[in-house]
């Protein structure tokens, strides 16, 4: 039946590209958090052009966001908790619902097929402090306004987005608070522009950025510039009521240029166009390595100045913001190495060694201590940011250390930033570059240090040159001022 047959292959030969098209997944994909991120698109750039009054929290805006669809979408989310008004989508009005926690669901009034460019234009405005999503808030108002800055989400109370660090995007952010009041974000300012009574901050991020590493700081702060020593650009601020900790605040973040260049010499070369922190009058307790400009709570200075908070939060510009994670299941690529950074300035500053650090690690927990279960290769997340994750994965990259010899460990430490620049890669992604570069089989060493939920026997710790194992450690002279950090990342 010749008919019948040719009927049958023309069925077949649709291809698969014009099914019908479907909606974008709620979620990106990352077991940790099922409704993180999106499906069906890949942001490019966001544009926002926002205007905010610190008296009432109101703040209002425009993102114009800049996206490729990977897949025929009959509608996508975006990730979001303020009160939309319009979404336009190539142009045309598109229909809009809120759904889950933080989805806001935009179906365009026409499909949208694969592989093509979109701008998402999305008016809003809103009280941020009056949303919350699972029960918590990442906006902190403050009594001269309110800041935006936690992990791994934060960016639900100030713009819309696909809010998951494997969908890395440049910035342009543009603010108008009431004269008096300033308005910080990530990169460098490129202008500020006052009329009636209002001053607009203009700043860009110019190189990719994961949306948990966007902030917004707006109250009343003091701007401070300079230039490394090294050629980067430093642009810090400190909120104008900082009280007793704003001398310790100043010593500690304006150290910045000098702590980035000395990073170099183990990173490499600073991989964005400024560098700096903020200090806003906040009651938080930790502190972020918000990209380019890096979150202070003024509490991290509540004992005198703090360069060891500088050096792990600067470390993290590497890796966690140039180099970030493929999943929140790869946190070690950033918490252990801006820990183990730590104990290299420990180092540095002729206090303890990282050997030190990482023998009063092994010793001063012992077998049975729950310290061990967690696993810092992929703790679960609820054990995301525990404890372990940074001291027990600093131990590992102290073992990792030992095993490959200082020259390739180094050269390791130095090339993976530069290997995947402003990217996105996995735990087993660095087991293999250090293979690479090492030359040795490290499959063994990152099972026992990573993710064993025991503590690693006698014998691994003779092979990771804990000599000491088994008799008791002093406790090192930097231990307790880089304990104080323990808690940059808690809530
Ligand atoms: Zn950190």
């Amino acid at each position: 039946m010749p008919g019948a047959l040719a009927a049958a292959s023309l069925l077949l030969a649709i291809p698969a590209s014009a099914a019908t098209p479907s909606p974008g997944a709620p979620g990106i994909g990352d077991p940790y958090y099922p409704y993180y991120g999106n499906g069906g698109y890949d942001v490019s750039h966001y544009d926002l052009r926002l205007r905010y009054q610190p008296r009432t929290d109101e703040l209002e805006g425009t993102a114009t966001i800049q996206a490729r669809t990977t897949q025929d979408l009959s509608s996508f989310d975006l990730d979001f908790l303020l009160d939309v008004s319009e979404v336009r989508v190539n142009g045309a009005k598109a229909a809009f619902t809120h759904s889950q926690q933080h989805e806001l669901v935009v179906t365009p009034k026409t499909p949208l097929a694969e592989g093509t460019t979109a701008t998402v234009v999305v008016r809003y405005r809103g009280v941020p402090s009056t949303k919350s999503a699972y029960g918590f808030t990442a906006w902190h108002r403050t009594p001269d306004g309110a800041v935006a800055a936690d992990e791994p989400e934060s960016a639900w109370w100030w713009f819309p987005s696909n809010d998951h660090p494997s969908d890395k995007a440049t910035y342009d952010v543009s603010v108008a608070v009431p004269d008096g009041t300033q308005a910080i974000s990530n990169g460098t300012l490129q202008s500020t522009v006052s009329k009636l009574g209002w001053t607009r901050y203009s700043w860009r991020q110019n190189k990719p950025q994961a949306t948990y590493l966007a902030t917004l700081a707006l109250g009343r702060f003091d701007i401070t510039t300079g230039t490394s020593e090294g050629g980067v650009p430093v642009i810090n601020a400190y909120s104008k009521d900082l009280g007793d900790n704003d001398g310790a605040a100043r010593a500690s973040v304006e150290r910045t240029g000098e702590i980035v260049d000395w990073l170099s010499g183990y990173f490499g070369p600073y991989p964005f166009s400024s560098a700096g922190g903020y200090v806003p009058n906040t009651t938080t307790g930790y502190a972020l390595e918000t990209q380019t400009r890096v979150y202070y709570s003024p509490k991290q200075f509540a004992n005198g100045s703090n360069t060891s908070v500088v050096v792990h939060e600067l470390a993290h510009q590497w890796y966690g913001d140039d180099v970030s994670l493929k999943r929140w299941k790869d946190i070690w690529i950033n918490e252990g190495f801006a820990r183990y950074a730590q104990w290299l300035w420990s180092e540095h500053e002729g206090e303890s060694t990282t050997q030190e650090l990482a023998d009063y690690v092994y010793d001063s927990h012992p077998a049975g201590d729950a310290f061990w279960t967690v696993r810092p290769g992929d703790p679960g997340p609820d054990g995301q940011f525990d404890i372990a994750v940074y001291d027990r994965g600093a131990l590992a990259i102290q073992a990792l250390r030992d095993k490959v010899g200082d020259q390739a460990f180094f050269a390791v430490l130095k090339g993976w930033p530069r290997d995947h620049a402003y990217g996105n890669a996995s735990v087993t992604d660095f087991r293999r570059y250090a293979e690479r570069v090492s030359g040795k089989k490290l499959t063994a060493l990152f099972d026992t240090w990573l993710f064993q939920p025991v503590k690693p026997g006698a014998s691994a710790a003779r092979a990771a040159s804990l000599a000491k194992a088994g008799t008791p450690v002093a406790q090192p002279r930097s231990w307790k001022r880089i304990a104080a950090t323990d808690d940059v990342h808690g809530r």
